[in-house]
């Protein structure tokens, strides 16, 4: 192999929202294979707003990527060499290794793709972390059933998307909250969901009590600030909400003060935050299900891909922006 690794660094921890010279992008050998490793050629870099936390050392659940290091991520590739007893060239994988054109792995972290009848790329988004997720906080936390009303914001993104429609699976009247027309017109047109509110328009709180007119049930809850607290203020007694992200506090300077508190109390509602790492056999039987019910046509999905992993930082930056629509991805190969 004559080609070297490119990788890209953290440069330095972001001081409030992030910026392209927070990364860099290096040039590299490429990783030698000792015993009990492999060597993948990725073709695929997930790019994921857990991220921005990791670019942060403030307390968190996983500890911070370190200044100089590789960026954290999840990639899909193929093997190209293996000294690893269980993955040999030409497999198709999943590792956690960085955005990096070649990882090499112990196999930690990292997993061959068995039923490899999608895309790539959807191992890395509903058929990947983001769409277990969905499964995992709706179904598990969120427990919906039948004739009730599910609420889910950053509606047509990897996660979003993918609770809309399994939501709709359960019988249960699905209202997504997405930024502009665009956005809410694919969940509703394309993705089956019942309504969908645009939260840029300026009218949150009248078009959701609109679009959820006997209340909100369960609140799959992925951006905080604004929303979530008018979200807060309309939950009927006894609802859920499985708490998966807080994108629109990731980047922001002050913490947004929610008013609705009050809410949970007096609605005896369930608020539970969860990471998808904490449930590897749930996983499992999610991925197995996400696979089928694609193949089934029953799950869509859209990705934005970029080229080249010189773009990668530019990408995130759009991500936690939200200028991606879909499961964003940066394709290597
Ligand atoms: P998406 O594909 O949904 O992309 C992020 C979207 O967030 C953007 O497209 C944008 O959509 C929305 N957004 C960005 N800024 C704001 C804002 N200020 N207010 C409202 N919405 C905003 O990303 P994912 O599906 O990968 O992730 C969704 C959420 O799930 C994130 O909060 C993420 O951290 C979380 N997550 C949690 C996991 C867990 O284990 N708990 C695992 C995976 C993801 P729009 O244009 O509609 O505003």
């Amino acid at each position: 192999m004559s080609e070297k690794n490119l990788q890209v660094l953290l440069a330095r921890r972001p001081v409030g929202r992030a910026q392209e010279s927070d990364f860099r992008l290096v040039e590299s050998e490429i990783p030698r294979v000792g015993e009990g490793e492999f060597l993948v050629r990725n073709h695929f870099l997930s790019l994921d707003p857990y991220m921005r936390g990791r670019m942060s050392d403030a307390k968190s659940y996983a500890r911070p990527v370190d200044v100089g290091g590789v960026m954290t991520g999840e990639t899909a590739g193929v093997v190209v060499e293996s000294r690893h007893p269980d993955y040999k060239p030409g497999d198709k994988v999943v590792v956690h290794r960085g955005w990096q054109l070649y990882s090499v792995s112990n196999g930690e972290a990292a997993r061959r793709i068995e039923d490899d009848r999608l895309p790539l790329s959807a191992y890395l988004g509903v058929a990947g972390m983001p769409g277990e997720t969905a499964y995992i906080g709706l179904l598990d936390i969120g427990q919906p059933r039948r004739g009730e009303t599910v609420v889910v914001s950053a509606a047509s993104g990897a996660v979003g998307s993918v609770v809309g429609q399994i939501a709709k699976m359960r019988g249960c009247r699905v209202v997504g909250i997405a930024g502009g027309p665009e956005k809410c017109r694919y969940t509703v047109e394309e993705l089956g969901f019942d309504a969908c509110v645009d939260y840029k328009a300026g009218r949150l709180r009248e078009d959701l009590a609109a679009a959820a007119p006997d209340g909100i049930d369960v609140y799959f809850e992925n951006v905080g600030g604004e929303i979530f607290d008018v979200v807060l203020s309309m939950m009927n007694p006894f609802g859920r909400i499985p708490v998966c992200g807080r994108i629109s506090q990731y980047d922001a300077a002050e913490p947004y003060p929610t008013r609705n508190i009050g809410s949970i109390l007096i609605n005896r509602l369930k608020v539970q935050g969860f990471i998808v790492s904490d449930h590897p056999e749930r996983r499992k039987t999610a991925r197995k299900d996400l696979v089928q019910w694609v193949l089934e046509g029953r799950l869509k999905y859209r990705e934005s891909v970029v080229e080249g992993l010189e773009n990668a930082p530019r990408a995130f930056l759009d991500l936690l922006a939200g200028r991606n629509f879909g499961k964003q991805l940066v394709k290597l190969v």
